[in-house]
């Protein structure tokens, strides 16, 4: 059994995750949750000067719009979609054939308008479009959402279905690198506030096939993607808790997002995998809360 394997078996046996018998797809205890919230409220509280306008969204999102922003072309692998039954009588009878002789059930199933949520900050995007041009500073959103990503493992870090809260700018280049270098910067910052071994690293996507190895270069040779690691399953192979992404006007062209002058605006997004890092403060401190660090604790309120 792997390292990571090894975690998620001693994460289920503790009573944090409960297992749905699909890798990837946990129910978490009150003692998971206690220490999510807290780390929820601290993502508020440190995030405060941002001044960022809060939007929620639910786990699936408008499936023409997911279409637009070109997620199929970069990441087909991780997609989930939302398909159902639209049939008649006789279509349902033999749908219900199919599933008590253990035959393939699904193949008649219909797309829907909706597909899940591959990244909290998908969302938002066509939203503020709509709104027309940007005031002159451009704005700051606070955005969390359960988010799905095809990508079944023993990991305990690595989940079908987890919560990622973001901070996303939206406005001039400049101001959206500003606002990245500033959360980079505080990024050793967190790590220590958290009692965790973090280090900032350059990365990139995990772009689909052939002409996705190009892709994943060019993001690194520009460093639009950095990321916060910790080691969470594997003490060897940190993982990353946090993202740092400059998006340059890919979202800002696909939606149609100006500033008053005309320009399209650029994008960027800070983004918190909740999950990771309550599983990381589990790894490091042990798996009971009460006997954390006082000052772990106190930044948790735990
Ligand atoms: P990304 O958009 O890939 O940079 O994701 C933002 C953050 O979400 C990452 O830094 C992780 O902390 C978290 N995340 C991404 N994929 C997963 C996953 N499969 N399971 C849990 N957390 C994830
Ligand atoms: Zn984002």
């Amino acid at each position: 059994m792997s390292d990571a394997a090894a975690f998620g078996a001693e994460l289920i046996k503790a009573g944090l995750l409960l297992e749905t018998g699909v890798p990837g797809l946990y129910g978490r205890s009150g003692t998971f949750e206690a220490v999510h919230d807290g780390l929820d409220a601290w993502i508020t509280r440190i995030g405060v000067a941002e001044r960022a306008e809060i939007m929620r969204f639910p786990p699936a999102m408008n499936r023409k719009r997911f279409e637009a922003s070109g997620y199929m072309r970069g990441f087909p692998q991780l997609a989930g979609t939302i398909h159902c039954f639209c049939g008649d009588e006789r279509e349902h009878r033999a749908l219900l054939a199919c599933i008590e002789t253990g035959q393939d059930w699904t193949a008649g199933q219909k797309a829907t308008d909706a597909v899940l949520t591959p990244a909290a900050c998908y969302p938002l995007y066509p939203i503020l479009a709509a709104r027309g041009p940007l005031p002159p500073g451009g704005a700051t959103i606070d955005v969390m959402s359960w988010c799905y990503r095809h990508e079944p493992s023993d990991d305990p870090a690595r989940l079908q279905s987890f919560r990622m809260r973001e901070y996303v700018r939206i406005g001039r280049p400049e101001d959206v690198l500003e606002f990245r270098q500033r959360w980079l910067d505080q990024a050793p910052v967190i790590g220590a506030a958290l009692g965790l071994p973090a280090l900032t690293d350059l990365a990139n996507d995990p772009f689909f096939g052939r002409t996705g190895k190009l892709k994943a270069d060019s993001q690194r040779e520009q460093g639009l993607k950095f990321e916060l690691l910790i080691p969470v399953g594997s003490a060897e192979k940190p993982t990353a808790c946090m993202s740092f992404n400059y998006h340059q006007d890919l979202f800002g062209t696909l939606c149609g997002l100006t500033l008053p002058d005309g320009s399209t605006a650029h994008t960027g997004c800070v983004g918190f995998g909740m999950e990771r890092l309550v599983m990381a403060l589990f790894r490091h401190h042990g798996f009971t809360p009460a006997t954390w660090p006082a000052a772990v604790r106190a930044t948790l309120s735990l």
